[in-house]
């Protein structure tokens, strides 16, 4: 946690730093809350969040009459807190329910990430002391199946799957079947994230949750969103949460942008808390997300 701390800090500093030493300033006039407007929206908090946090600030701002350093960074800290919803419920799903294990489906477009964060998932549950079962429901991507087996080779973790463009539903229900059979505590279903047309995904999806319920429940819609490609990525992750029900996001890539503030737009978009966030290739970069240890290492 310390390590993925300290890359969080790094990618992330100039955002925190940026909004501090704007906010420190003695006289703060219209153009400086422009800067500072202009920040949060240079990090993909979006315009609406921005604009609701910069009115706040400027009342607040305005009742305090002098600042020290101290009380800039509390109110910058409280404010980012309340956008960052602090007190959303980032619970993962992932107890079994007695025989039948908890299924996480993994959704997003492709190149998100979802196979890899499939993986650090597996892993960091298989730490926790669970049995997983992988899924290789995607079927679309010619090497999606052999990347996950990398991943379960890597991790422990036994994978099912199926024939290059095989029935992503079917590969769903043979791993759960399997994760049944061997009395494991997880399943977790790697899907395929083509974007063709809505009906088609929804169908897809649609098809992939219903035949999985057949046998067990799913417990968690993970929906993969990388952080690096802002307001597009959201377009499409919005397509995703509008054809299946999205329970948390796994933000990956938050290692290689300062856009930090898209955690607050996206979940402000779809209406789901972020859960997880990736910070790098490794197996180990997957952290739980903590509005408090993010905001303490944005404002250093
Ligand atoms: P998928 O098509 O959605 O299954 O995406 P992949 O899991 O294949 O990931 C696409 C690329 O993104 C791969 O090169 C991954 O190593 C990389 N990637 C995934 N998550 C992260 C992350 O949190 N940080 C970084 N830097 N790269 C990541």
């Amino acid at each position: 946690m310390v390590r993925l701390r300290a890359r969080l800090a790094r990618s992330q500093s100039t955002l925190g730093k940026g909004l501090l030493d704007l906010l420190s300033r003695d006289r703060l006039d219209d153009d400086t809350w422009d800067e500072i407007e202009e920040t949060l929206i240079t990090a993909d908090v979006g315009v609406a969040p921005t604009r609701a946090m910069v009115e706040e600030l400027r009342t607040r701002v305005k009742v305090l009459g002098s600042r020290s350093p101290e009380e800039v960074r509390g109110l910058l800290k409280e404010e980012l807190l309340t956008q960052l919803g602090v007190d959303l419920d980032r619970t993962l799903h992932v107890k079994p329910h007695g025989e039948r294990p908890a299924v996480v489906l993994v959704v997003g477009v492709n190149g998100t990430g979802k196979t890899t964060t499939t993986g650090k998932l597996a892993r960091s549950l298989i730490g926790d002391g669970n049995k997983v079962v992988l899924g290789a429901a995607d079927t679309f991507r010619a090497a999606a199946a052999d990347q996950l087996q990398t991943w379960g080779d890597r991790v422990g973790a036994e994978v099912v799957r199926g024939p290059e463009g095989g029935d992503p539903a079917s590969i769903a229900f043979d791993a759960v079947a399997k994760g049944i059979e061997d009395k494991v505590d997880v399943v977790i279903v790697d899907t395929a994230g083509r974007l063709h047309t809505k009906t088609g995904l929804m169908d897809e999806l649609g098809k992939v949750k219903r035949v999985i319920e057949k046998k067990a429940t799913v417990d968690e819609v993970l929906l993969v969103l990388d952080a690096t490609t802002g307001q597009n990525g959201m377009r499409q992750a919005r397509v995703f949460a509008e054809v299946v029900d999205v329970t948390g996001i796994a933000l990956t890539k938050l290692d290689g942008t300062a856009k930090g503030g898209i955690i607050i737009s996206v979940q402000r978009e779809l209406g789901v808390p972020v859960k997880l966030v990736g910070l790098g290739e490794g197996p180990d970069d997957l952290a739980p997300f903590d509005a408090e240890v993010f905001v303490d290492t944005l404002l250093g």
